[in-house]
């Protein structure tokens, strides 16, 4: 194997009840080892540890986010890899909510793990699980630099009046109530993924990103610049997504409140995990709401009707954001997945250049593939994401720059010949 040579990143990812993580070549780009810890804190863990092809799991209790990693390095001792031999340059890490303070990767010290604690108001309920798998692995890891790539980094280049809520600038200056955006890795790596593909160069290219997973989000791409993106402040504003609301009428939360007797805590469980395709359908797996719809289920055909309603409305948006649109490119579980969801998001919209060949857009796509027909003005495709290998090159280019030893090779190895699948 060989993952040995120029060196290994360990991606982790680190929730309020789990860890997950991958050890990836960053170089040849695959996953060598991965794993999760779920369950933290319960009187039964689960540990599962992939490597070579075979899983080994584990049920004793994980009490905390020490004892988890501990039990993941120990996995890796028992039936590797071992991470000696793999030559681990640097450890990433997930941050979700790197606020108006960091438009790109940084290493961690005491003052980026202050500052990011700082910012913990913005994201109460990511940030802190964030902060403690980092300061767990830099306790049990302490001799490799450890790297923070934030999801709303690539979203720090949004305009003024992109970013801005119309709201009271001093009301909105004192909380920083601003627009972030968030799953920043995968817009950006999907979107310098599709230059690479077509051997376009990203600065000629503007693209419609549609990372459409559990969480959805779409963002506007100016030569591989983030120029709008429907996530705001929270991961909440937006498309409709499996639990989430997507947009609402801000006076609809004033309403429940005063006339439902909802508190806030209420409200926030209603939009973030009873809303979306849950909420409308009660399922919000794609998989199982094609079958509701096919059997004629009224309340799944109404989700779905509202859930592509809202993605056309967002790509007519972007489009007149972008002025021109080159490529729009569909990732994440949905969009790698979902031929239905892929066709009737762009039916329709011939007069304006866009359409979807239903012979190529049939199907789920593992490889980055062109889905319109030839005479479109605008290419359509489907890029699956990966935000592990984005977070480890970018760990690799962060301690690189700073002059730590890295990786030798070309990070970025050339693209499989474009082509209609
Ligand atoms: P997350 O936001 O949790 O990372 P993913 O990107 O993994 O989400 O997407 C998960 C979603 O992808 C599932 O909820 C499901 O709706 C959809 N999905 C996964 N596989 C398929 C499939 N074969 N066909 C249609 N939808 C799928």
């Amino acid at each position: 194997m060989a993952h040995g040579a120029h060196g290994s990143v360990l991606v982790v990812n680190s929730g309020s009840s789990s860890i997950k993580y991958q050890l990836v070549d960053p170089v040849g780009g695959g996953a060598i080892a991965s794993g999760l810890v779920e369950r933290i804190g319960e009187s039964e863990g689960l540990v599962k540890h992939t490597y070579a092809g075979n899983t080994t799991t584990r049920t004793d209790a994980v009490p905390d986010h020490g004892a988890g990693l501990r039990a993941v390095l120990a996995l890796f001792d028992e039936v590797g890899p071992d991470l000696a031999e793999a030559h681990v340059v640097a450890v990433g890490h997930r941050v979700v909510q790197g606020g108006s303070v960091f438009g790109s990767p940084v290493i961690v010290d005491d003052d980026v793990v202050a500052q990011i604690d700082a910012l913990a108001p913005l994201a109460p309920l990511h940030t802190p699980p964030n902060l403690t798998g980092i300061q767990v692995a830099r306790e049990l890891l302490p001799d490799v630099p450890h790297v923070v790539v934030f999801d709303t980094a690539f979203f720090r280049t949004l305009p003024e009046a992109a970013a801005t809520y119309a709201i009271d600038r001093a009301v909105a200056k004192a909380h920083d109530v601003r627009r972030y955006g968030f799953h920043g890795t995968s817009h950006q790596y999907v979107s310098g993924k599709v230059a690479r593909v077509l051997g376009r160069k990203l600065e000629d290219l503007n693209q419609i990103v549609l990372h459409l997973g559990n969480g959805a989000s779409a963002s506007a791409v100016r030569g591989g610049v983030a120029v709008e993106t429907s996530m705001g402040m929270t991961p909440l504003e937006g498309l409709v997504m499996g639990t989430r609301s997507g947009d609402v009428d801000p006076a609809v939360l004033i309403h429940l409140q005063r006339n439902a007797g909802m508190s806030v805590d209420d409200i926030d469980d209603l939009l973030n995990r009873r809303s979306g395709l849950k909420g409308l359908a009660g399922e919000n797996d794609f998989r199982e709401l094609h079958k509701l719809v096919e059997a004629g289920d009224e309340d799944a055909i109404l989700a779905l009707d509202v859930y592509v309603h809202r993605l056309r409305k967002y790509i007519g948006a972007y489009h007149a954001v972008l002025g021109r649109v080159d490529v729009i490119v569909f990732t994440a579980g949905v969009g790698e997945n979902d031929d239905i969801v892929r066709a009737r998001a762009l039916e329709g919209l011939e007069a304006m250049g866009i359409a979807v060949d239903l012979e190529r857009n049939a199907g789920r796509k593992k490889e980055p593939t062109i889905i319109s027909p030839d005479w479109a003005s605008t290419l359509v495709m489907v890029v699956p994401t990966n935000e592990e290998l984005a977070i480890a090159r970018q760990a690799v280019a962060t301690v690189e720059a700073a002059g730590y030893e890295g990786t030798s090779d070309e990070s970025d190895p050339a693209p499989a010949a474009a082509g209609h699948a």
